[in-house]
């Protein structure tokens, strides 16, 4: 057993305005606790300075209760490197990951700790989000990703699932086993298994600075997950291709009943072309549905790392000089 109860992993994209209001806010929280609590901040490359807004407060930490510790990339890897890169730096009992803007309020981790540390039975306490403040179509298309993500991989994906959740070592250690380079942790943690209990939250709004999430990233987000954790559109492909060879095998038919037994003449220029045109296009598709697969496997087998760390501080080692 370590000494810390709690490891907080924080990925932080440009938030050089947040990180002392969650610093603040951490504190708050776990003021009133005998716990032992770390803050991991990993920065993905920020363009502003997170970083160095990150280094002085480690450098400056005076906390008995809550040490900082903090890793740079040499570039932005995405959140779900910073995820990975912050699980593999935690020592704690227990993990959470949580947004560096406040929109996931510490306290509310910690009311998840509570509950996960009095339920024996489970491993993992996930925040979910009971409304989801988003437009009428990004939701209708979140929700029928998740059926199908659920449906295709065989998997019980929750709707919703945040990357907010507090769990046990066993778990974070599951995850950390899993070396892929495409990431896409709302799969690995439904692929990992355990026990996970459901937590309602209402996110709060963005501290500062602005979501990193368009329109664009989130249906590219949407289509790694599915490739990552199912074969499904391949077999789609296999049976549309099932379906129109039927579909033209009968056609044939018909237009050689037409011609022999009843001899109609049969005009066919239009059809012929909007066929060809038709099977084009979607040969077109499943290759590439096809291709994206054969990349997948191209990208991992080069084996290279999720993430590069550039720098890397610590509140302890600060105090220890
Ligand atoms: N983030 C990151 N790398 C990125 C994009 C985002 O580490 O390339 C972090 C960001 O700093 C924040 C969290 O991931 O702590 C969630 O990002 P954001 O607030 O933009 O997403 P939203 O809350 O809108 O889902
Ligand atoms: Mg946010």
């Amino acid at each position: 057993m370590s000494d810390i109860d709690l490891s907080f992993v924080v990925p932080a994209y440009n938030e050089e305005k947040n990180i002392r209001p969650f610093l603040e806010a951490m504190r708050d929280a776990v003021s009133s606790r005998k716990m032992r609590v770390e803050i991991i901040f990993v920065d993905d490359g920020s363009a502003d300075r997170t970083w160095e807004v990150v280094s002085d407060v480690a450098s400056d930490w005076e906390s008995s209760s809550i040490a900082i510790r903090g890793i740079s990339f040499s570039r932005n890897f995405g959140k779900e490197s910073a995820m990975l890169a912050g699980l593999g730096q935690t020592v704690g009992n227990c993990v959470c990951i949580i947004d560096a803007d406040l929109q996931q309020p510490p306290s509310t981790a910690l009311q998840m700790y509570d509950l996960l540390i009095s339920s024996p039975a489970y491993d993992c306490v996930a925040a979910y989000q009971e409304e989801r403040k988003q437009g009428k179509i990004i939701g209708s298309m979140s929700s029928a990703f998740y059926g199908l993500l659920g449906d295709a991989s065989g998997m019980e994906v929750v709707p919703n699932a945040s990357d907010f959740r507090v769990m046990r070592r066993s778990v974070v250690d599951a995850l950390l086993s899993m070396p892929e380079y495409h990431r896409f942790s709302k799969g690995l943690f439904a692929w990992v298994g355990f026990k996970t209990l459901p937590f309602a939250y209402v996110p709060a709004e963005r501290n500062a600075g602005e979501s990193n999430w368009g329109f664009k990233k989130l249906v590219s987000y949407a289509w790694e997950g599915l490739v990552s954790f199912s074969t499904a559109p391949l077999k789609v492909m296999t049976a549309f291709g099932l379906l129109s060879a039927v579909a033209a095998l009968v056609m044939l038919i018909v237009t050689m009943i037409k011609r022999i037994a009843l001899g109609v003449d049969v005009p066919g220029y239009a059809t012929i072309v909007a066929l060809i045109l038709f099977f084009g296009g979607a040969q077109l598709i499943g290759m590439g549905v096809l291709g994206t697969y054969v990349a997948r496997t191209y990208i991992e087998s080069k084996r290279r790392p999720s993430f590069i760390v550039r720098d890397a501080v610590s509140s302890e080692e600060e105090a220890a000089r």
